[in-house]
C-alpha cells in the first residue's frame, strides 16, 4: 500500500483509509489557505469586471448591470432547492 501524503505539510498519513491529513492543525490550516486563496481569486475576477464595466458606455454599463441583477435573482432561487449532497454507496 503507497504511504499518503498530508497535503499540508508532506508527512506521511497514518490512519484510516479516507483520512486525508496527518492532523486537525493541518486540516484547518489547508481548508483556510484554500478558502482564502479562493476569495482572493473571485476578488481579483470582480475588480476585472468592474474595471470593464467603467470602460463602457453608460447605457451598455446600465444594461449590463441590469442582466447581471437578473441572474443573480436566478442563482439566489437555484440556490434555495440545492439539496445537500447525498453519500454514494
Ligand atoms: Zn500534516
Amino acid at each position: 500500500m503507497k504511504a499518503r501524503k498530508c497535503p499540508a505539510c508532506g508527512k506521511d498519513v497514518i490512519g484510516r483509509t479516507d483520512k486525508r491529513f496527518c492532523s486537525d492543525e493541518c486540516r484547518i490550516f489547508y481548508n483556510n489557505a484554500l478558502r482564502k486563496r479562493k476569495r482572493s481569486r473571485n476578488r481579483k475576477q470582480i475588480r476585472a469586471i468592474i474595471g470593464n464595466i467603467r470602460e463602457m458606455d453608460e447605457a451598455d454599463a446600465k444594461n449590463l448591470l441590469r442582466l447581471l441583477e437578473r441572474i443573480s435573482k436566478v442563482f439566489k432561487i437555484m440556490s434555495t432547492f440545492a439539496k445537500p449532497r447525498e453519500k454514494r454507496q
